[in-house]
């Protein structure tokens, strides 16, 4: 184990220092390229030190070069990439020097980060970087790359707001985006490229494909840099998705390369694990490994300012690291939001104690993808099994735990949290269907209108309930991928979002913007401790298959009474108010306002009828 000096390439201007960790190397040499196209370099021998460790300063300003190692095992010598590089040309080929002051976008080192928020305040937006502008309605210049991002008064055809307007209407908090670090699935000297990026090559350096040049190492830094300012100067903060459970492939990895063996998780006769599914799995449980990721957190909070990650299958992430990783990033930025999958995709040679799974995060601050209470509101994933929201029967009770952020609520009522932090509440996400092909392929004799109350219904549950509300991009206007449920390397046409689908669906837009707009008027949506979900949180008896809750608001907002009622049923219902007094109508299954809905009378005769497959939500004047 080695706990000493930065690794990787440190710029400075009088002298740049390499340190690169390679235990069984006999030889290392560090390789300087002018130029990215440069064939050849110039070579330095770099000094064996303790514990595996490898060092050379070199004297002069190495600004902007890029570099490799040669490295020397059993009398071979082969040329690798620093796994710690900070930059790097096209498709990961070299490393390169970076001075990250010198080409910083103006304003970024003053630009201010949106204020702090409770993590049940976030409202998460899920997107991938060229989904979100590829499509040619999209209006915008910069397709598919990061600079979409900053381009601000960008419109459909149609006259609707796209891009970063569009994420301002909605009034979302955080923007989840797929991988933006190098994968290497895609070719980045072609535009056509697609692939969601789950098959990380440099985990310090942004993915080429989305800079507008991809050969020249600082310009994906610079436009991620200018996308990250233009999204928290508009109030919007920034989640990437971490892949520290596997690498692209073995052999070609920097990590396999510089330590054969190490990296890797294996069983005991030597043969690799296989729990990410993808043909390897690290071993996160390795001082060094650990190291790696820790850095790696670290370097992203504070060089880029990212303001929460996402751990893919971090089930296979043992918990002394996700420990580690929290405390660390928490003393960057206290606010920073930290979640991810509590499963793995295979099996795993990580001991099952070990495995970061549901449990395993209570009081840890870290929250856990909720499938319990996802699967109980549309069903299966890509069959053809229905939720709640599709009006399933006998699903009450677990649409209840949900309802109260999975805490134990009560002997009945009991989940997996401690605290409501600890749960992302959704419906769909990247993987898998997406909301509406669900619905459409459960419901095969809904119609158009049928299926989009229902993705309403199913979306209302999800911004109403206690916990961390996440919406995969798009469902807002219902988006289709065609019925692909495994779209990772489909294409623009089947995963772009379709921007004419928000003039289509202008009322579901407005109706998960009014949503967005009730959950932050009322304090209530809110509550961080299970004390005051047990406090404020109070079921009502209601008709089967019908959730009604009371949800007493005085914290800090003035209002008093909310009543939730959720409506399963395929006919309408009819719920007596819980008490007396004058309700407003805030949201029912086709409108939502804080504000109250125009044209509704406010309910005085105690008795309310509630629509099928929608979701009531009222106030008490
Ligand atoms: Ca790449």
């Amino acid at each position: 184990m080695y706990n000493g000096q930065e690794l990787g390439a440190t710029y400075k201007k009088e002298y740049t220092s390499f340190r690169v960790w390679s235990p069984t190397a006999q030889r290392l040499k560090v390789v300087i390229y002018k130029e990215y196209f440069d064939c050849s370099g110039i070579e330095y021998e770099m000094n064996h030190c303790e514990d595996g460790i490898w060092e050379l300063k070199l004297a002069g300003d190495y600004k902007n070069k890029y570099y490799n190692y040669k490295v020397t095992m059993d009398g071979k010598e082969n040329e690798t990439i620093d796994p710690y590089a900070k930059g790097a040309s096209l498709n990961g080929n070299r490393g390169l020097i970076v001075d990250f002051a010198s080409i910083d976008p103006s304003g970024w080192e003053s630009h201010e980060a949106p204020a702090p928020l409770k993590p049940t305040e976030a409202i998460i937006y899920e997107m991938h970087i060229r989904d979100f502008s590829v499509d040619v309605n999209s209006g915008m210049v910069h397709r598919g790359k990061y600079l979409a991002f900053t381009e601000a008064g960008t419109k459909t055809q149609e006259g609707l707001s796209t891009g970063i307007d569009h994420l301002k209407e909605l009034d979302i908090t955080h923007v989840h985006l797929l991988p933006i670090f190098d994968f290497s699935s895609v070719d980045e000297r072609l535009d056509k490229g697609y692939n969601w990026g789950y098959d990380p090559y440099l985990y310090f350096v942004p993915e080429g494909s989305y800079a507008t040049n991809p050969y020249d190492g600082t310009a994906r830094i610079v436009e991620l840099k200018k996308m990250i300012m233009k999204l928290h100067e508009n109030n919007l903060r920034v989640i990437m998705d971490v892949v520290f459970n596997h690498t692209a492939d073995i052999e070609n990895s920097p990590f396999h390369i510089l330590a054969p063996g190490y990296y890797y998780r294996r069983y005991p006769d030597g043969t690799y694990s296989n729990g990410s599914g993808c043909g390897n799995e690290i071993a996160t449980e390795k001082s060094m490994v650990r190291r790696f990721i820790v850095d790696c957190v670290k370097f992203w909070a504070t060089e880029y300012r990212i303001d929460g990650f996402r751990f893919d299958l971090m089930a296979l992430i043992d918990t002394e690291t996700m420990a580690e990783v929290q405390t660390q990033l928490r003393a960057i930025n206290p606010a920073i939001l930290i979640y991810g999958e509590p499963w793995t995709g295979g099996n795993s040679a990580l001991d099952y104690h070990e495995q970061f799974k549901k449990g395993n995060q209570r009081g840890m601050g870290i929250a856990l993808f909720n499938d319990s209470f996802r699967n109980a509101i549309k069903g299966d994933n890509d069959g053809t099994g229905l939720g709640f929201a599709t009006g399933a029967t006998d699903l009450v009770h677990e649409i209840k735990k949900g309802i109260v952020g999975s805490i134990s609520y009560s002997d009945s009522i009991c989940g997996f949290t401690e605290t409501p932090c600890e749960t992302i509440n959704y419906v769909s996400s990247h993987d898998n269907l997406t909301l509406y092909d669900k619905i459409k392929g459960s419901c095969p004799n809904a119609s158009e209108h049928e299926i989009e109350r229902m993705n309403r219904f199913a979306m209302a549950i999800i911004m109403t309930s206690q916990g961390i509300p996440f919406i995969h991009g798009g469902s807002e206007i219902l988006r289709s991928k065609q019925g692909n449920s495994n779209s990772y390397n489909a294409g623009d046409e089947i995963n772009k979002v379709h921007w004419s689908s928000k003039a289509k669906h202008i009322e579901t837009f407005n109706y998960i913007q009014g949503l967005i707009a009730i959950r932050k008027a009322f304090k209530g949506f809110m509550l961080d401790k299970p004390e005051d979900v047990r406090n404020s949180l109070r079921f009502i008896d209601s008709p089967a298959n019908t959730v009604a809750y009371l949800l007493n608001s005085r914290l800090k907002d003035g209002a008093e009474y909310l009543f939730i009622i959720h409506n399963s049923n395929r006919h309408d219902i009819e719920m007596c108010l819980p008490l007396p007094g004058e309700w407003h109508l805030l949201a029912n299954g086709c409108n939502a306002s804080p504000l109250g809905l125009l044209g509704s009378e406010a309910c005085q005769n105690s008795q309310i009828a509630v629509t099928p497959l929608s979701t009531y939500v009222l106030i008490k004047i």
